[in-house]
C-alpha cells in the first residue's frame, strides 16, 4: 500500500501547535512508518513551488495551525485546499482565531503603530534596494480562523492541543478508520464534566484573581471566586489547568451546543453573581462585584474573539 502523503502548515501561530506534534512521542515512527511528510515548513525546506507543482488532491491530510492574518497566510491555505483531500484546523488560532484574535479590538493602524511607533516605521509592502523589489504580504484589517476562509473538515483544539487528543487523531488517521467530516477531537460537553473538584454553583459575592487567593484544591475554582472558563468550554484535556490549580482559560473553544463561548460564560457568570453573601470579602452590590474583572475581553473572548458574534470592534469591509 502506498504511503499517504501528509503535511504541517502554519499561518498566523507561534510555533507551539508545531512543537506540539512531537509530543506523541515513540507513536511518531507509527507515523513515519504510514506517512511521507511533504509539508512542514518549520521543520522542512520544502518551497510553497513545491506545494504549487502537486496535483490537486494529492496531500492525503494536512494539519493547519495558526490564524489568517495576511494575504500570504490566505494564499497559501487556498492552495492547500485545492491539495489536500483533508484540512484540519489544529490548534486553538486555526480553530477559533486564539490569542491574536484579541488584535480585533484595534485596527491595522492601532496595531502598527503600537507595535512600530511612528508610520514612517512601519514595513512597506513594496520597496526596492539594489536594484530588486521586495513584497510583504498584506496584514488584513481582520483576523479570521481557519474555517472563515477555506472549509475545514476536522478540528483538533486546544493551546497547544494535548498529546492524547493529537494521539488519538494519529491512530485513526494511520487506520484508515478517521470519523465523520465535521469531527472535532475532543469532548461534546463542557470541561467541568471531567473536572474532578466540587462544584456546587456556589453564589460568589467577590471575584478573585489565581493570585489574590490561595484556592481550596478541591473546590471549584468559580464557586471560589475565580473566574473558570470551566462551563462554557469543550472538554477533552482532562481539565488540566484546574487539576493544577488554575483556572481554565477556554482554549479547547466553546461546547458543541455553544455559538459563542464568551456570551455563555457571561450568561453563567451573571446567574452566580449574589449578594448578602457571608465572609469579610463580599461585597455590597454586583456592580462592585462585576467591577473586579480585570479585563472583560481577555477573559470571556481570550481565544474565541475572532470566532465570536463579536469578532472585534473593527468592523471596516475585508479585504
Ligand atoms: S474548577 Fe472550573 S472546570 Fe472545574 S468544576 Fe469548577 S468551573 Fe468547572
Ligand atoms: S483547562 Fe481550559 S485552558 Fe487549560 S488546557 Fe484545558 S481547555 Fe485549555
Amino acid at each position: 500500500m502506498p504511503k499517504a502523503k501528509i503535511g504541517v502548515y502554519w499561518a498566523a501561530a507561534c510555533g507551539g501547535c508545531d512543537v506540539s506534534l512531537l509530543e506523541i512521542d515513540e507513536q511518531i515512527l507509527e507515523v513515519a512508518a504510514a506517512a511521507d511528510i511533504a509539508l512542514w515548513p518549520c521543520a522542512a525546506d520544502v518551497k510553497y513551488s513545491d506545494l504549487r507543482a502537486y496535483e490537486d488532491g494529492a496531500l492525503d491530510a494536512v494539519l493547519i495551525n495558526g490564524a489568517i492574518r495576511t494575504t500570504e497566510n490566505r494564499e497559501i491555505v487556498e492552495l492547500i485546499r485545492e491539495k489536500a483531500k483533508l484540512i484540519v484546523a489544529y490548534g486553538a488560532c486555526a480553530h477559533t482565531g486564539g490569542v491574536i484574535g484579541l488584535a480585533n479590538r484595534a485596527s491595522r493602524d492601532e496595531v502598527f503603530t503600537t507595535v512600530f511607533g511612528a508610520r514612517e516605521n512601519w514595513p512597506k509592502e513594496q520597496s526596492t534596494c539594489e536594484g530588486h523589489t521586495l513584497c510583504l504580504p498584506r496584514y488584513l484589517d481582520v483576523l479570521t480562523p481557519l474555517s472563515d476562509v477555506i472549509p475545514v473538515d476536522y478540528v483538533i483544539p486546544g493551546c497547544p492541543p494535548p498529546k492524547e487528543i493529537v494521539s488519538q487523531f494519529f491512530t485513526a488517521l494511520v487506520a484508515g478508520d478517521l470519523p465523520a467530516a465535521g469531527t472535532v477531537f475532543a469532548a461534546e460537553k463542557n470541561l467541568c464534566d471531567e473536572c474532578p473538584r466540587d462544584r456546587k454553583q456556589e453564589k460568589i459575592s467577590r471575584i478573585y484573581r489565581p493570585h489574590e487567593i490561595e484556592a481550596d484544591p478541591d473546590r471549584c475554582l468559580l464557586d471560589q471566586g475565580i473566574l473558570c472558563m470551566g462551563p462554557a468550554t469543550r472538554g477533552g484535556c482532562n481539565a488540566a489547568c484546574p487539576r493544577a490549580n488554575m483556572p481554565c482559560t477556554g482554549c479547547a473553544g466553546p461546547t458543541a451546543t455553544t455559538r459563542d463561548q464568551g456570551a455563555a460564560m457571561l450568561n453563567t457568570l451573571a446567574s452566580l453573581v449574589g449578594t448578602g453573601e457571608e465572609g469579610e470579602d463580599a461585597l455590597d452590590t454586583e456592580d462592585e462585584i462585576l467591577a473586579q474583572i480585570h479585563d472583560l475581553t481577555g477573559t470571556f473572548y481570550r481565544f474565541g474573539l475572532a470566532a465570536s458574534t463579536l469578532k472585534g470592534h473593527y468592523d471596516e469591509p475585508r479585504d
